[in-house]
């Protein structure tokens, strides 16, 4: 996938759970991770931002790494924070993807 592919997806992704006005998706160099979700506690609103390592992993570790951000997306809006925990894990599943907190194919962080 390419970034505009990917980028269309988290987009499609968020419109799709009316959080298109609460995050805005940047790209980043950081070998690092696949993705994070930047925010400030209690603003319920924030940044995804997606590796730009992204576009050389298969779609699965793509698909896994934009719906594991999702969920916290979902988090902040409902929370105003996020963390790896038991309801993440709940969003995280409900929207189809991978409680994992990293996508153990290329040891990329989330
Ligand atoms: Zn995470």
């Amino acid at each position: 996938m390419t970034k505009c592919e990917i980028t269309s997806f988290a987009k499609a992704s968020l419109a799709g759970i009316n959080l298109a006005e609460s995050f805005t998706i940047e790209w980043e160099e950081n070998p690092n991770r696949g993705g994070a979700v930047s925010y400030i506690r209690g603003e319920y609103r924030g940044i995804l931002y997606l590796s730009n390592d992204l576009e050389l992993v298969p779609l699965a570790t793509i698909t896994g790494v934009v719906l594991h951000e999702i969920a916290h997306c979902i988090d902040v809006s409902q929370r105003g924070f996020t963390a790896h925990d038991a309801r993440w894990r709940e969003i995280v599943r409900k929207i189809g993807g991978d409680e994992k907190e990293v996508i153990d194919l290329y040891g990329i962080f989330c």
